[in-house]
């Protein structure tokens, strides 16, 4: 098979306009084309007066070898790369030992997943409750203001990106194709078989949900066992070899292998690690809000006269700027046609973040702008990072007024300093609520002005991003983990053997991809460790 790179086309092309540029591209005539395949379509709107798909096809012909040849010189024209993906391992009958995955996330399912399909029948551990059940909690939180700790945004079945826009991309080297593994599984899930080719793929929160069901039959079905609303409490060492895990409640599971795949708010968790000596780091991280604007002035700003054209969708955006002060802000985790949620995962706290549904049809678009923070800003231990975030968390609560509404802000009042008082043409999508106040006391001096320096900074590249009415809404902390758990090369956390940390919680992950591809790293280090598995690779 043949990969052609780089074919553009204008927005509103033929299928035989697809066909020909390829006859063109490969200089071949049609009976030489059997066929073909898009393996990814992306956008380029740099240009609004010629905005394009660029399509990377993989071609069948008969003339392959002398296509290669003729055409050696050329870079966009290659053999397709093998993106199948070979286990590294396999066990034929029963071990005895079973490996437990802590944490039913992105990593934590694949993790499973592909320890299932190898055959270890592994034992998942999952603190939260199904996604059905979860999702219920969720929205009684978001409507009625009642939060359960253990199910939440952050906790049960699916992890934190389970209430998400579903954005499937990543930008993590990729020498072994494992993305395209994970794809393809979300797809065997029932996730849509576009996935596999748009550029910058997305399936929303209901879908999401669908697959992540699909993920657990298909372990289930492996001889793999998941039990829901059960937390791991303690790791039962010895000689610093992990020999079992304790449970809520104080049962016991005996297992010499465990994955750590616990997400970044698991703070209680990240605490007992401590306890028990294991390697823990402070790491970097990003705090500042979410930002709504009408998605018509988001759409216009990218899209020009293009703007609302069905083949492009609603419009996304990438920011970034250095400020003077030396930090950057960047946007994150942007949501088109979304709604920002309520993502504590703690009594007490307000902690914003962004969803949506596949249809992005809502009216705002909404993102995070974060400051980048590191350890020097809050110096201590480990777990510094941790209380770093609850304070400026604990503070979002309280000037939301104790009862889990947002502090929000107009962006004009925010860049002006002055408090806001109520709302203009965008209406917040934070629920339950937001109080309009004053947020410059809700981050650090540093934060507030980095952000002040970065919005209007933003709206020379999408003109209207520093719109008066558009809402600031606080505080966005859970951007990534605040520590590493540190490991060896060997997958194993430095100093205990058998326990295998990873995802985002970790530190070796961020986003539902990454996570996903960590989790199948995972899986194959602990098989690689399992003597009496038969070894493939
Ligand atoms: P998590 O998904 O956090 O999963 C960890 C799991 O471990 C949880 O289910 C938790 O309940 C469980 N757990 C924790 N402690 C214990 C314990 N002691 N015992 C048992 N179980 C435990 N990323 C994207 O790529 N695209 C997006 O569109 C996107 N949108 C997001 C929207 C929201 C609202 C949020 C919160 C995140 C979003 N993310 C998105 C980020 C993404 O969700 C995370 O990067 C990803 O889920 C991390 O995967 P993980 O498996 O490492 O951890």
């Amino acid at each position: 098979m043949l990969r052609i790179t780089q074919v553009r086309l204008p927005i509103n092309h033929s299928e035989s306009m697809l066909r020909d540029a390829i006859l063109t591209r490969l200089d071949i005539r049609t009976q030489h084309l059997e066929g073909y395949t898009i393996f990814r379509r992306s956008i380029d709107a740099r240009r609004q007066n010629r905005i394009t798909f660029i399509y990377t096809l993989d071609v069948n012909s008969p003339k392959e070898d002398e296509i290669l040849a003729r055409l050696a010189g050329d870079p966009n024209v290659s053999r397709a790369p093998d993106t199948l993906y070979r286990f590294i391992a396999r066990v034929r009958s029963p071990l005895r030992e079973r490996p437990v995955v802590v944490g039913t996330g992105p990593c934590g399912l694949f993790a499973g997943l592909l320890l299932a399909q190898m055959g270890f029948r592994p034992i998942l551990l999952e603190r939260g409750k199904t996604v059905r059940e979860r999702t219920t909690d969720t929205f009684r939180f978001w409507r009625k203001r009642v939060f359960n700790p253990e199910s939440n945004v952050q906790f049960g079945e699916g992890g934190a990106g389970t209430f998400s826009d579903g954005k499937l991309y990543t930008q993590i080297r990729d020498p072994r194709h494992l993305v395209r593994k994970v794809l393809t599984e979300f797809v065997a899930a029932g996730a849509p078989p576009e996935i596999l080719y748009v550029g910058k793929p997305h399936i929303g929160t209901f879908r999401l949900v669908k697959v992540v069901e699909g993920l657990r039959k298909a372990i289930l079905s492996l001889g793999g066992e998941i039990r829901f609303q059960t937390r791991l409490r303690d790791l039962d060492l010895q000689d610093r070899m992990v020999r079992g895990v304790i449970l809520d409640g104080g049962g016991r599971i005996p297992c010499n292998h465990v994955i750590l795949a616990i997400g970044h708010s698991a703070r209680d968790t990240f605490e007992m690690l401590a306890d028990r000596c294991v390697t823990l780091m402070p790491k970097p991280f990003s705090v500042g809000f979410r930002i709504e604007h009408p998605q018509a002035l988001i759409d216009q700003a990218r899209y020009g006269r293009q703007a609302g054209h069905p083949l492009l969708g609603p419009a996304d955006y990438k920011l970034v700027h250095h400020c003077q002060n030396g930090r950057s802000v960047y946007s994150f985790c942007m949501c088109p046609g979304g709604t920002v949620v309520a993502a504590t995962s703690e009594p007490g706290c307000v902690v914003t973040n962004g969803m949506s549904q596949y249809s992005r049809n809502e009216p705002n678009a909404n993102s995070a702008v974060v400051v980048g923070v590191t350890p020097d800003d809050f110096p201590g231990g480990p777990l510094s990072g941790i209380a770093f975030q609850r304070q400026w968390e604990q503070r979002a609560f309280a000037l939301g007024g104790n009862n889990y509404d947002a502090p929000a802000q107009l962006v004009g009042d925010f860049l002006a300093d002055r408090p806001s008082t109520g709302i203009g043409v965008v209406a917040p999508s934070y629920r339950p609520g937001v109080r309009m106040s004053d947020l410059k006391n809700s981050l650090p001096d540093y934060a507030i002005a980095a952000l002040r320096e970065a919005i209007p900074a933003f709206d020379k590249k999408i003109r209207g991003f520093a719109l008066e009415d558009a809402v600031l809404t606080g505080v966005e902390t859970r951007t990534s983990s605040p520590l590493w758990i540190v490991r060896d090369k060997d997958g194993q956390s430095t100093g205990i053997q058998g326990l295998f940390p990873a995802g985002e919680g970790a530190g070796y992950a961020g986003g539902i991809v990454s996570s996903a591809v960590d989790g199948i790293l995972a899986a194959e280090a602990v098989a690689r460790s399992i003597p009496e598995a038969e070894q493939l690779d």
